[in-house]
């Protein structure tokens, strides 16, 4: 008997990279939310927490659909010139691409 089943296939979140250069999480919506966190399949195999900040619009692809989830930027980043002018950093954390670094009424990425 031919059972043509729609199964329905979630596979782990990928990698993408935008056409503005910023690496984003691509995987199914019920997978990729705002304010959590996902595991990703990298290139090499193994699995990467990410937090995902927010989320773009959900798109159908052939293998159903599909969200952009943008990744929340942590400390690290800081080596990638992410950082606040003039040296500053933020008197919690420490660090210079802290949202506190920027603007000391903000609020510390690391609370
Ligand atoms: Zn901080």
């Amino acid at each position: 008997m031919n059972t043509t089943t729609t199964t329905t296939r979630i596979p782990t979140p990928t990698y993408r990279q935008t056409q503005s250069g910023e690496w984003v999480v691509f995987g199914h919506p019920t997978l990729v939310h705002p304010n959590s966190e996902v595991a990703v399949r990298k290139r090499d195999g193994n699995l990467k927490w990410e937090e995902i900040d927010r989320i773009g619009k959900v798109f159908e692809t052939p293998d159903g659909p599909r969200v952009y989830g943008y990744i929340r930027r942590r400390t690290y980043v800081a080596a990638r010139s992410d950082r606040a002018p003039g040296g500053r950093r933020c008197p919690e954390c420490g660090s210079a691409a802290c949202a506190r670094a920027w603007d000391p009424r903000g609020l510390c990425d690391e609370d």
